[in-house]
């Protein structure tokens, strides 16, 4: 893919749109259109700033009546602005940290509790080489998902100086 026709692609995604895979493995072979996704990505927070929509609680009502029925109108019309991202189909970054820690902790308590205990006694120690491959293939799996799912993020946060 051409470095124009992948930025025409990133150009036409709506805002908090996943960018497609193609798009992204060219992203991550090219540092001249990585630094043109950050540099749009972080004038687009710039200038979208001064116009950040504030929860309904904290804004200041309108005292016109008629600005007052246009916003109601609005908002009943669903072309208000969506607040924040789009969660639809993607798996929080706490849910992510929260299934990490849980596979981190299965994996350090496993050893010392009852199953461990047994294994050892069965198997001797020759059991310790399958459970650290088992340990090295899910650690391998779950970053491997992690970054795969979420790479879209990566790619517009972390993005490199050409
Ligand atoms: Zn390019």
């Amino acid at each position: 893919m051409t470095c124009e026709k992948a930025f025409d692609r990133y150009l036409g995604l709506d805002k908090h749109d996943r960018v497609p895979l193609s798009v992204t493995l060219h992203l991550i072979g090219c540092p001249a259109c990585r630094t043109a996704v950050r540099r749009v990505t972080k004038a687009e927070r710039i200038l979208a700033a001064p116009l950040a929509v504030y929860p309904l609680s904290d804004a200041v009502p309108a005292a016109d009546p008629v600005v007052q029925e246009a916003l109601r109108r609005i908002n009943a019309s669903g072309l208000a602005f969506p607040q924040g991202f789009s969660e639809e189909g993607r798996v929080s970054l706490t849910r992510w940290l929260a299934s990490g820690l849980a596979l981190a902790a299965g994996f350090s308590i496993l050893p010392f509790s009852q199953i461990g205990a047994w294994s050892r006694a069965v198997f001797g120690t020759g059991y310790l080489v399958s459970y650290f491959l088992l340990c090295g293939v899910a650690v391998t799996a779950w970053c491997g998902l992690f970054v795969g799912t979420n790479i879209d993020l990566f790619v517009k946060k972390f993005g490199f100086e050409a």
